[in-house]
């Protein structure tokens, strides 16, 4: 196969269904995600089918809520070969949890996803990236429930996420864990988000694939790709009520997400995160 770079990048699935999402949060409580579709088990095995089509591996950081309920594809996720790993089990921010809510809730994320593969978990990511500068307690709290990587951090300035000053290569804090920034490039005298989400669904792909090949030649740091099972899912049920711009950015160009997704796959080298930046943990 012709790609365009031999290096490994990391590929990685935040596994929620679209009545999770932070753009949703103020229209859609908690208590009510049982009344809803679930439509995340078809969308994630889709993705699992799209991904061994190009032998991809990746890493799917699981909603605590939805491994929960779904078990089975906790452990078929596992069994064809991709790595498990943690994605909270509210979907809460790390910003609004106090740090005793925020163990509480990482941990039990952990230990349900254990006792279901059999395996441990050793990565975390944070809903919305929100891990920054104003929470740094969070690192403390990950070390101790057992973690030993986060993927918590986006150095962008944005509305919902980001901290612009803060590291872009992975490197390890003095609590003891791991984090692996996600990747931005800097141009025009800012840092453009890379990773993924809705720049992904809304730039050509042409576009994106050029972005992705400078990174990977300018920066000596692998490359990370973040997507979610929804956006796969032009045919979910529309969320009436919600903000316009909350809608927009969860409803642009779902229905070319997963033949870009493809284009991406077929073009670059894809593995989970604790393989890829294995050479780092190791240090
Ligand atoms: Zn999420």
């Amino acid at each position: 196969m012709n790609k365009r770079s031999s290096v490994f990048s990391a590929l990685t699935v935040d596994v929620e269904d679209y009545f999770h999402v932070a753009a949703f949060e103020r229209t859609i409580a908690p208590a009510d995600w049982d009344n809803m579709p679930a439509r995340v088990q078809n969308n994630t095995r889709q993705l699992l089918d799209l991904f061994d089509t190009h032998q991809a591996k990746a890493t799917f950081f699981m909603l605590g809520w939805v491994a929960e309920r779904f078990p089975e594809l906790v452990k078929d996720i596992h069994q064809r070969g991709h790595e498990v790993a943690s994605h909270g089990y509210n979907h809460s921010k790390a910003t609004s949890q106090s740090p005793a809510e925020f163990f509480q809730d990482v941990s039990r994320a952990k230990h349900l996803l254990e006792d279901i593969t059999g395996s441990v978990v050793t990565g975390y990511r944070a809903p919305s990236f929100s891990i920054g500068k104003q929470n740094e307690w969070a690192f403390a709290s990950l070390q101790q429930a057992g973690y030993q990587y986060s993927s918590s951090t986006y150095p962008v300035i944005h509305d919902l996420y980001g901290t612009p000053d803060w590291p872009q290569q992975p490197y390890l804090r003095k609590e003891g864990i791991w984090e692996c920034p996600m990747p931005v490039l800097s141009m025009l005298g800012r840092q453009l988000p890379i990773a993924g989400g809705g720049y992904f669904r809304l730039l050509p792909y042409w576009l994106t694939r050029r972005l992705i090949s400078r990174y990977l030649k300018q920066k000596n740091i692998p490359y990370m790709f973040y997507c979610h099972p929804w956006e796969i899912d032009p045919q979910q049920p529309r969320i009436a009520g919600a903000p316009l711009k909350s809608r927009f950015r969860h409803y642009v160009n779902l229905n070319r997400m997963e033949t870009k997704i493809g284009c991406l796959l077929q073009d670059f080298n894809w593995r989970s995160v604790n393989e890829v930046y294995q050479p780092y943990f190791k240090r």
